[in-house]
């Protein structure tokens, strides 16, 4: 009788603690700002036609239709978005049937693409928060040992589905119903503000997704904003969680940080928060080590890089890499020199060595990899230009992008100056010129690299 007693206690007990919990962190009690049409920038003819035409597809089949996250945030900041993200409560086999072309891909997070001519709508239906790592039972299934989120399909109402966002910059939505947006975090605050603000518990956040802090870093990067005293706290502690995420994750995050026209702010954010090392850990050994013209190297190239990408110029990740991890290549290259080693198998056995290391933590796909090795070995070629190997150079599919290679270098003040503008000069030469100018080489004593290195050969 006791025990029944004690027992229903404590199942009272237990609920009345669940109640509280709810009434205080309970979605439903959020408060939600509306902000009408005429209170907002957003227009209708800053959407895509292909938005525009999901939306109202799923306004007329009867149901809510939101646009949502970076394409707001980014048109409230004076950006031309990427993408049109749609949410909606319709179900992804709903939302399939409403559209002629549509198709539900994503298993670990189901949403459906929606396709108008060329372009296509990710739309996906609203999601609750997946558990916490806190949680205990069933919920606890679809996270990983370190708390990271492996299935995220439970779907909610639109309150819980801006709560499982991640900053509150990315968790406005715009009602096509009646051109409202609709603010759940105080989004707009910091927005004005510019502040990235992690939603929720951001120990928790950064455990279910460590990709969240890469993010961070990518975000206030973009867009010049502060990261947000709480948001930025734990990262330094927790930036090791990276070792968990996927490399193929985390080569589409680094082409993001880094190809998008910020990437000398990326570099900045990514140091400064201490995400840099579990990214590129023998670059951040080298640089630590005092390596001031990989320094230089690094800054130079994110210029060029940005300069490149603000004048719709093609850049590519084999270079963006090959410069990301020159300063580990040259340290192991100088190691293996200083044990006795030629110069050229050196440089091959350094660059397996990092390659292999880089691609367990950032899968770079080999038709990178291996462009990346052809620009770091022709950076030992470029200094020999005498007999036919001038001309010979020039014809090598990847002359251009060694070349450039080599400017950045020079710039960083590696190599000394000079071999860089003899190249330029001779790319643009005609064939007389070009001949004379190899002539002349041959006249410097010293001016030719293979001449130089044999008179400072040290004698066995
Ligand atoms: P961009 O497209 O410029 O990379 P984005 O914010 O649109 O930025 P997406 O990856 O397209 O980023 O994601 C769309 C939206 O989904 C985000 O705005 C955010 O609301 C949500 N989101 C994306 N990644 C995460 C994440 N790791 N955790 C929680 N929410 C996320
Ligand atoms: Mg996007």
């Amino acid at each position: 009788m006791l025990q029944r007693l004690h027992d229903a206690m404590r199942r009272l007990l237990f609920f009345v603690t669940r109640l509280f919990r709810r009434s205080s962190g309970n979605p439903g009690t959020i408060r939600e700002t509306v902000i009408p049409r005429d209170q907002h920038p957003v227009s209708r003819n800053q959407l895509s036609k292909a938005a525009l035409n999901t939306l109202y597809g799923l306004h007329k089949g009867g149901y809510q239709a939101y646009l949502v996250g970076g394409c707001l945030r980014d048109l409230l900041t004076g950006g031309q978005p990427k993408d049109f993200d749609v949410v909606t409560d319709a179900t992804p086999e709903q939302i399939e049937g409403l559209f002629r072309r549509a198709r539900i891909i994503g298993r670990r997070f189901r949403l459906v693409h929606v396709r108008f001519g060329p372009e296509v709508i990710e739309v996906s239906t609203f999601r609750a928060r997946p558990p916490k790592a806190s949680d205990t039972g069933r919920d606890r299934r679809s996270l990983s040992n370190d708390g990271q989120v492996l299935r995220d399909n439970i779907y909610g109402n639109i309150q819980e589905d801006a709560l499982r966002r991640d900053f509150t910059i990315n968790a406005l939505y715009y009602n096509i119903a009646d051109f409202a947006l609709h603010d759940f975090t105080d989004s707009m605050k910091d927005l004005e503000a510019g502040i990235i603000r992690l939603i929720g518990n951001p120990h928790e956040r950064y455990r279910e997704d460590p990709v969240r802090m890469l993010r961070a870093a990518r975000f206030a990067a973009k867009l010049g904003f502060e990261l947000h005293a709480d948001t930025r706290a734990p990262i330094g502690e927790l930036a090791n969680l990276l070792r968990n995420v996927p490399p193929a994750r985390l080569f589409d995050e680094v082409l993001k940080l880094f190809l998008t026209g910020h990437a000398r702010e990326s570099l900045e954010a990514l140091r400064e928060l201490g995400l840099f090392e579990p990214l590129f850990p023998e670059t951040a050994e080298a640089l630590a080590a005092g390596d001031e013209s990989g320094e230089r190297l690094l800054a130079e190239a994110m210029r060029n890089t940005d300069r490149r990408i603000s004048q719709n110029k093609p850049v590519t990740p084999a270079f963006l890499f090959g410069v990301l991890l020159w300063p580990a290549v040259r340290a192991r290259m100088a190691e293996r020199r200083e044990a006795g080693e030629a110069a050229m198998p050196a440089l091959n056995q350094a660059m397996s060595e990092v390659l292999a290391r880089e691609v367990e933590i950032v899968a770079i796909p080999r038709r990178f990899s291996s462009v990346m090795r052809e620009i770091w070995s022709l950076q030992m070629r470029l200094p020999r230009r005498t007999g036919k190997r001038a001309e010979a150079m020039l014809g090598h599919r990847r002359f251009r992008a060694a070349y450039d290679f080599l400017l950045v270098r020079e710039r960083a003040g590696e190599i000394e100056s000079g071999l860089g503008e003899w190249w330029t000069r001779y790319q643009e030469a005609d064939e007389d010129e070009r001949v004379a100018m190899v002539k002349q080489l041959g006249n410097d004593a010293g001016a030719d690299g293979k001449g130089k290195k044999r008179r400072r050969r040290r004698p066995r």
